[in-house]
């Protein structure tokens, strides 16, 4: 194929990302993240899309963190955390986040895209085994195809398929099996039923990860995430998760575990060895961060109620939610355009929404995924309610 060639092929595919109604736009936000935001050429809008649950992305005291840490060790650290990448407050913040969620220790990646990228390739060779949930974040499955690990899928959320894919890997005479889960599913907004999951771990002597994105600083206890809040803290081999959501909202990712598995990955882990170190000022913040989501019961009171009063007055007035006891909301619309006119008529009456269809969710189950977070007020949430109502009716979703 001839360069020009190349260039046309690719106009080509965006062509067909348009015509299949599947482009996605980025708005340009004008002010921090809140629960509510200015958005460029738009106004101020209801913000129910971010990751906020905490609703500390604009804190104070977070930002005293970062700007502390930035003034005591510079911007940037210029090096790969085993060259001369490491700070103090790097091991400290790997400390606190283990005890957070209960493992020996933990390590720091700059995403947890990468934390996910590179925490099976070093622990599972070919004759191994990773059972993985139908529905697990694209990084989880990206990370599964950079190892060489036989690959077992199960039904989202069905235990008896992933004791059928359990039998499968044992038929198949391999060494470790490792049962991979989200914790909370992100675009249904369903919980992982941890319990059983460990349960079936135990008969067939599996190990278990959890990738604890959508939970870490708000489910369970003080916020210590699905392991905690099914009691199976004990029994998760490995917890992976991020900053980028309710710690802050910035940037980082993890893998906590028992200390010879950390260690492992700070010998292999490609996206760690050869990745730059967090910055201080992330540091600094989602230290800050994390100490809050510990004294945080009053927002995550507050979260779990706002849920409930969205999820109960939507369901009033006719909508379909899928998702359950959590904060995300999904409203079901079907078709990828109901989904994508609605998000765009939402704005125009104030509310910040965000339509998903495929390949980010299945064919023909395009939603508008609400998010809400701590710092909603009960007036805010029924505006929005409101919001979703006239323009329901307007597109003919509800009745
Ligand atoms: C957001 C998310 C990630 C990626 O986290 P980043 O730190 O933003 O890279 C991974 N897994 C799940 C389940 C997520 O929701």
């Amino acid at each position: 194929m001839s360069r020009e060639t190349f260039y046309d092929k690719v106009d080509a595919t965006l062509d067909q990302i348009r015509d299949d109604g599947l482009w996605k736009t980025e708005r340009a936000i004008v002010s921090p993240q809140a629960g509510s935001v200015e958005v460029d050429g738009v106004g101020k809008v209801l913000n129910f899309c971010a990751n906020n649950y905490l609703g500390l992305a604009n804190h104070p005291d977070i930002i005293a963190g970062a700007n502390q840490a930035m003034a005591e060790n510079g911007y940037g650290m210029a090096s790969v955390r085993f060259i001369c990448g490491t700070l103090d407050i790097h091991r400290l913040l790997e400390q606190e986040i283990a005890s957070y969620v209960n493992t020996d220790d933990s390590i720091l990646f700059a995403a947890c895209f990468d934390a996910n990228g590179g925490v099976f390739e070093p622990l599972l060779g070919a004759e191994d085994a990773i059972i993985s949930d139908s529905l697990n974040h694209a990084s989880i499955i990206d990370g599964v195809r950079l190892c060489k690990a036989q690959r077992f899928r199960f039904e989202t959320r069905s235990m008896d398929d992933l004791r059928a894919q359990l039998v499968a890997a044992d038929a198949a005479g391999v060494n470790t099996k490792l049962i991979v889960t989200d914790g909370v599913f992100s675009m249904d907004g369903y919980v992982a039923d941890l319990a059983s999951i460990c349960t079936l771990a135990d008969e067939f002597d599996a190990l278990v990860m959890v990738d604890d994105c959508h939970a870490t600083g708000f489910i369970g206890p003080q916020g210590r995430g699905t392991p905690a809040l099914h009691g199976v803290a004990d029994r998760v081999d490995i917890v992976t998760s991020t900053l980028g959501k309710a710690l802050g909202g910035a940037m980082g990712g993890f893998v906590a575990a028992r200390q010879n598995i950390v260690d492992l990955l700070r010998q292999r882990a490609r996206p760690y060895l050869f990745s730059n170190a967090l910055s201080p000022a992330h540091v600094g913040g989602a230290r800050v961060a994390l100490s809050m989501a510990l004294e945080a019961d009053d927002r995550r009171a507050q979260l779990v109620s706002n849920a409930e009063r969205f999820r109960s007055a939507m369901t009033t007035a006719g909508f379909e939610l899928t998702g359950q006891s959590h904060p995300i909301i999904p409203v079901m619309l079907g078709d990828a355009k109901v989904a994508g006119d609605m998000a765009t008529q939402l704005i125009e009456h104030g509310v910040y929404v965000t339509a998903f269809s495929y390949p980010v969710v299945p064919m023909g189950l395009a939603r508008i995924r609400t998010q809400m977070n701590a710092s909603h007020t009960d007036a805010e949430i029924d505006r929005t309610v409101e919001a979703f109502v006239a323009v329901g009716r307007e597109l003919k979703v509800i009745g």
